[in-house]
């Protein structure tokens, strides 16, 4: 069962960075308004995730480490359906197997919070402890047990890098949670509430501050709402271009070509623009392939999906006159 245990967790947990992705996604879950995150060595000794959201009882601090004990969903289409990301309810289970997990964990009704110590999957301590509302969950040395994975991590800088985007991402996606992210005890980004606006330029730095071009537009298909870069903060690298469906972050190389398309004789052809796009799709239309990794999706009418895109981006652009 360990070992089963260890399987699964590989699947859902690839390294640090996809830890990292669950428990932020599961602070925004219970409603955090403020999410911190600690990291030493690239997450490899320790991924600390510290949010103000709801917290947990006893039983639900136990039960969170066990496989499928959570899980919401029904069908595939309630991937996408529902508002929650938590659908597996396996992501801890997971991360436990793998880890050293401490989890503080204290609801607001609540005198004392939950002290648990999980190794490999093994409650090692359970105790009331004193400590703020919300929930603070430390993964240490992950896959200290399952030596080819650790080997199998790659160097620090670029676990790092792995870091930073996927915290990019879930902050991008809630501009109205205040985010932070220390690395080493050296603070990497401290993003306050606000606008989309205001969390891009917080993220990507002062030169997008009065280059972002709002984008909108609402189709009986598809809703389309965010922010693209003016033409002259494109850039040569690819990078820093976010589709976000149903607040989910997804990889699409086909709606890239129909915002580039848009910026057809704006930009030279070797450049990539700067573009954040958040859209709303009914569930029902999108087909994607259920796993807990996947970030690209299939949509019924993607014919349909370019040209709104294209369009939207291109309106935008030609309304601001850049
Ligand atoms: P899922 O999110 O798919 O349900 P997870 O393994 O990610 O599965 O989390 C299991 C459960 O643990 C969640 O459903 C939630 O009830 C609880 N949980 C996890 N993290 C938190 C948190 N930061 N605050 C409150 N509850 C949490
Ligand atoms: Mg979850």
């Amino acid at each position: 069962d360990a070992i089963a245990n260890q399987i699964a967790a590989g699947e859902v947990v690839q390294r640090p960075s996809s830890a990292l992705k669950e428990m932020m996604e599961n602070s925004v879950d219970a409603g955090a308004t403020e999410v911190q995150v600690m990291i030493k060595e690239a997450g490899k000794m320790l991924i600390q995730v510290i949010d103000n959201g709801k917290g947990m009882s006893l039983t639900d601090a136990r039960m969170s480490f066990e496989r499928h004990a959570t899980s919401k969903i029904r069908k595939s289409e309630d991937l996408f359906a529902i508002k929650t990301f938590g659908f597996r309810g396996e992501a801890l289970a997971s991360i436990a197997a793998v880890a050293q997990v401490e989890m503080k964990t204290k609801q607001s009704e609540e005198e004392l919070g939950t002290l648990l110590f999980v190794e490999g999957s093994e409650v090692k301590k359970q105790e009331p402890v004193v400590c703020p509302d919300g929930t603070s969950i430390a993964v240490k040395n992950l896959f200290y047990n399952v030596p080819a994975r650790r080997n199998f991590l790659k160097s620090n800088p670029v676990e790092m890098k792995h870091i930073v985007e996927e915290f990019q991402r879930v902050a991008l996606s809630y501009p109205e949670i205040k985010f932070s992210l220390m690395q080493n005890d050296m603070e990497l980004f401290r993003l306050n509430p606000g606008k989309l606006s205001q969390r891009i330029v917080g993220i990507f730095g002062k030169n997008y501050q009065g280059k972002l071009v709002a984008c909108q537009e609402d189709t009986p298909h598809v809703k389309i709402k965010g922010y693209v870069g003016k033409p002259e903060n494109a850039k040569k690298s690819r990078g820093e271009q976010y589709f976000f469906v149903n607040n989910r972050y997804i990889k699409s190389n086909y709606l890239h070509h129909a915002v580039s398309n848009a910026y057809e004789g704006l930009i030279a052809s070797d450049q990539h623009p700067f573009y954040v796009l958040f859209l709303e799709i009914d569930p029902s239309h999108i087909d994607i392939n259920v796993h807990p990794t996947k970030t690209e999706i299939k949509f019924d009418d993607e014919r349909t999906i370019y040209s709104v895109v294209r369009s939207g981006v291109k309106q935008a652009l030609g309304a601001h006159n850049v």
